[in-house]
């Protein structure tokens, strides 16, 4: 498999991606972590780095960091070393930031996704825990800048991979995949207006067959709409460069969404720059074989796990699987929906037609109203009901039926067949099953189209094509059209 070449260029992507664990306290002290606090109203005395403070591992943390792992089929290390990363700045009140450097909790694993119909896999090099700063508010309106360390002692995990992507696009569906194993695992929230989940974007160019280019790091990506247009961005920026005989400077950048253009903030940092050392504070992190099988017991069944049983127990396309695995509502909203189509022995083909309705007329439903899958206004019982029906062919016109359905206010689910029986009928789309009626319609139709008839016999399909519209027509489109066919046939040929 070849990379995509842009003007020439082989494009080189790795991510560092900051989640944010969904903890109730601090990742070394007791005070809580909730969003949305009055500033510094969530900031005890470890926070704030007080003398004679001592900061104490929250076991809620590493249990996070263990099912990532877990999810992520990465090496969990029996034992980590927390380290100081050493530099000055207002939102770091002890100048450093406890983090982990030579040995990091999560090592390895990976991260495998489909771009279109391809697959892909990003490797991890590790994840690690440390602990987030606080953050900077500039009032600009009295000209003076405050200090906020609500969110100084968040727990992180960042997750780094190997530079394994190759477009902004694969760039783009690796996060969207991270995100959805993230969230799926109950370790963040995955909020990314709120910081829950930043991203950053190692790029770098060359020319196929060259070492890797410098590379410059788009931070703190928190859409992944802006994640797109900055890489994007950025790429075609260092070819014009390079282009233009100027050399990469490894840089940090930011990406500006109003100019939709990338700037460099500031030269980066070497390791060696922040005098790395063990925190003497923290002892080493042990985690215990038993620890992980507890995690690994307590665990949900994962998305990538999920999508192969839905190809092995439902027959189902790997596309449709994926995509029905986007997220575990959706997910369990397919398994229930197949449950009330019918019987265990028609599963197969009721699930692959449960999964067309939820992939066609159900999504564009809910994008056009805006509304997610918990949201929908026809449930996982209606939509099985609604499969149930046309799958049975007790309904003429299946997309007049789910519209129907749409607009109908069921008062209460009890005798629901009932009640869609009666919304069949109402809206005139019961099916003609009786081949009595459909009989004499064929009759009809060919004593009235002589000349087709004789077309027919005289070999030519179009005629017999031109008879089924025929009669599809005088049934007011009720009839079957596999009926027709072999009606029609046998009639033809007595
Ligand atoms: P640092 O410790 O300086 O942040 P790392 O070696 O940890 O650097 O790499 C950070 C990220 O940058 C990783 O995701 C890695 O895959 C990616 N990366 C490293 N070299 C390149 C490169 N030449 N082009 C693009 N990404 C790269
Ligand atoms: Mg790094």
């Amino acid at each position: 498999m070849t990379a995509k070449l842009i003007h020439g260029y082989e494009v080189v992507i790795g991510f560092e991606t900051h989640t944010q664990l969904a903890t109730q306290s601090k990742i070394f002290s007791r005070a809580a972590t909730a969003f949305g606090a009055e500033p510094n109203t969530q900031a005890c005395a470890v926070d704030l780095a007080l003398p004679g403070t001592l900061p104490v591992m929250n076991r809620e943390a590493v249990a996070c960091a263990i099912k990532l792992g877990l999810a992520l089929g990465s090496h969990i290390a029996e034992k980590s070393i927390f380290a100081r990363k050493n530099y000055f700045y207002p939102d770091l009140p002890k100048g450093y930031q406890i983090s982990q450097f030579e040995i990091p909790v999560v090592q390895g694993g990976e991260v495998s996704f489909f771009l279109g119909d391809e697959k892909k896999t990003v490797r991890l090099v590790r994840a690690h825990l440390e602990e987030d700063a606080g953050k900077s508010l500039h009032e600009d309106f009295i000209g003076q800048s405050g200090i906020d360390l609500n969110r100084a002692g968040t727990p992180l995990l960042e997750i780094v991979t190997e530079p394994d992507m190759s477009s902004s696009e694969e760039a783009v569906a690796y996060a969207k995949e991270l995100h959805k194993i993230v969230t799926w695992i109950g370790i963040c929230d995955g909020n990314m207006q709120e910081g829950s989940f930043r991203c950053d974007a190692n790029v770098s160019v060359r020319k196929p067959g060259q070492p890797l280019g410098t590379r410059r790091e788009i931070k703190n990506l928190n859409s992944f709409k802006f994640m797109q247009q900055a890489i994007d961005y950025e790429i075609r920026w260092q070819i014009e460069q390079i282009e233009d005989g100027h050399a990469i400077q490894q840089a940090t950048v930011l990406f500006d969404p109003d100019t939709g253009e990338t700037r460099a903030m500031r030269t980066k940092e070497d390791a060696a720059d922040y005098r790395y050392f063990p925190d003497p504070d923290l002892p080493p992190l042990h985690i215990s074989e038993r620890w992980i099988e507890e995690q690994r017991a307590q665990m949900a069944e994962l998305p990538r796990a999920m999508a192969a049983r839905f190809v092995a127990d439902y027959g189902l396309p790997e596309y449709d699987a994926n995509t029905l695995t986007q997220s575990q509502s959706m997910a369990s909203y397919f398994e229930d929906a197949v449950k009330l189509a019918g019987p265990k022995e028609q599963e197969k083909p009721l699930a692959k037609m449960v999964a067309n309705w939820m992939m066609g007329e159900l999504s564009a439903t809910l994008n056009s109203r805006g509304l997610d899958i918990t949201q929908s206004p026809i449930g996982p019982g209606l939509l099985g009901m609604h499969v149930h029906y046309v799958f049975n062919q007790k309904v003429s016109n299946p997309k007049a039926l789910f519209k129907a359905l749409l607009e109908a206010e069921f008062q209460s689910f009890d005798n629901l067949v009932e009640q869609i029986d009666a919304l069949v009928k109402a809206k005139d789309l019961t099916p003609m099953n009786d081949s009595g009626a459909l009989e004499k319609i064929i009759d009809e139709v060919i004593a009235a189209n002589a000349d087709n008839v004789a077309q027919f016999r005289a070999g030519k399909d179009k005629a017999f094509n031109a008879l089924v519209g025929q009669i599809m027509k005088a049934s007011k489109g009720k009839a079957n059209p596999t009926q027709v066919n072999e009606l029609l046939r046998a009639k033809l040929a007595g």
